[in-house]
């Protein structure tokens, strides 16, 4: 068994609420941390939400479901936050600066045998090691979106990172339910987003530059058996988090279509208050988003061949 039973999450967004929800729930006495109360009474409502998942599709028990609210706590104070931690997960914004300001905050705070790990989708440890005062006892371990099912945890070392650390973080992972996945070498993006981002970017690209509606870019990719297109999986993700990724990104590698990309993001979305699954409204509507309904991927009836065709030719 890990020494790591007490955690704090800090960042109470999509990835971090769902951190802290898995791991209350698998024996974890955890520490939400936010900034903002908001975000803290939106992270309430969503651990709602994953209380029926784990009860309807985990056969979780109300017993499991209560204990697991037992072991979580909320709070915007940081210090109090990290006082009794031994692992610190941070799940704040993608956006380089906050994360640093995080970490030298931080750093005053905690005893020296705290451990970190980041969440961050595409940036590296090495990026942020020395924020943390405590190079050799940071690393990162990064979750899949629906973590419940999802149930994989990359877990990558920067050149400082100790074995012990390694060895804590992941032990840690697996105690939670997780498959570790090692990742050999640091790389941003780690596996999975090395070719989600190119996915999602992608699709997106398709819908910027009006190649095709949103709904038929993901039939294309859901039709022989997948659950889910690429901008139904934008809509999980959540659009400020989406929107993060490519503004760095495309202004990083100098990649125009990128940064249009995420300007379609924030003016579509992001401007209307529309951030995806959270919030009821992505590219679908929730619950009972349109791709999940039956209908979505049938062909359908000859007479509707010309609206296909107004679509290409407006008259
Ligand atoms: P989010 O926008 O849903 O949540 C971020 C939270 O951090 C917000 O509640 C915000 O109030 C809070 N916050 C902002 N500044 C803060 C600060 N200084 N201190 C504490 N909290 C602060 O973002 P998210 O999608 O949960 O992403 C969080 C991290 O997890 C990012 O690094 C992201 O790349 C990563 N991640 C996201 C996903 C995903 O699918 N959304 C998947 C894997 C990893």
């Amino acid at each position: 068994m890990s020494r790591l039973e007490n955690l704090t999450v800090l960042g109470a967004g999509v990835l971090g609420g769902q951190i802290a929800w898995h791991s209350a729930f698998n024996g974890k006495t955890v520490v939400v941390y936010d900034i903002a109360q908001d975000a803290i009474e939106r992270c309430r409502t969503a651990h709602d939400q994953y209380a029926d998942i784990y009860l309807s599709e985990l056969g979780a028990s109300q017993v499991d479901i209560s204990a697991a609210r037992n072991r979580l706590r909320f709070t915007t104070d940081l210090a109090e936050a990290v006082a009794h931690a031994d692992l610190v997960i941070e799940a704040v914004p993608e956006i380089p600066e906050v994360k640093s300001a995080v970490y030298q905050e931080m750093a005053g705070l905690l005893s020296p045998d705290i451990l970190i790990a980041t969440n961050s989708s595409t940036f590296l440890p090495s990026d942020f090691a020395s924020d943390t005062g405590r190079p050799e006892q940071f690393c990162a371990l990064h979750f899949g979106n629906g973590i419940w099912a999802m149930n994989f945890a990359e877990l990558m070392a920067h050149p400082g990172t100790s074995r012990a650390t390694l060895t804590q973080v992941g032990e840690f992972a697996v105690e939670i339910g997780m498959v570790p996945i090692p990742v050999l070498k640091e790389q941003n993006g780690y596996i999975v987003n090395t070719w989600f981002v190119p996915l999602v970017n992608a699709a997106q690209t398709l819908v910027t530059n009006g190649i095709a509606t949103p709904e038929d870019v993901d039939r294309t990719f859901m039709i022989g058996g997948r659950a889910v297109g690429p901008l139904g999986m934008l809509d999980m993700v959540g659009m400020k988090t989406a929107y993060d990724v490519l503004v760095f990104w495309g202004r990083e590698s100098s990649d125009a279509q990128m940064s249009a990309n995420a300007d379609y993001i924030k003016e579509h979305f992001l401007d209307k208050g529309l951030l995806g699954v959270r919030t009821g409204k992505g590219y679908y509507e929730y619950p009972d988003p349109a791709y999940a309904r039956p209908g979505f991927l049938d062909a359908p009836h000859i007479s509707a061949v010309a609206d296909i065709v107004s679509l290409m030719l407006p008259e």
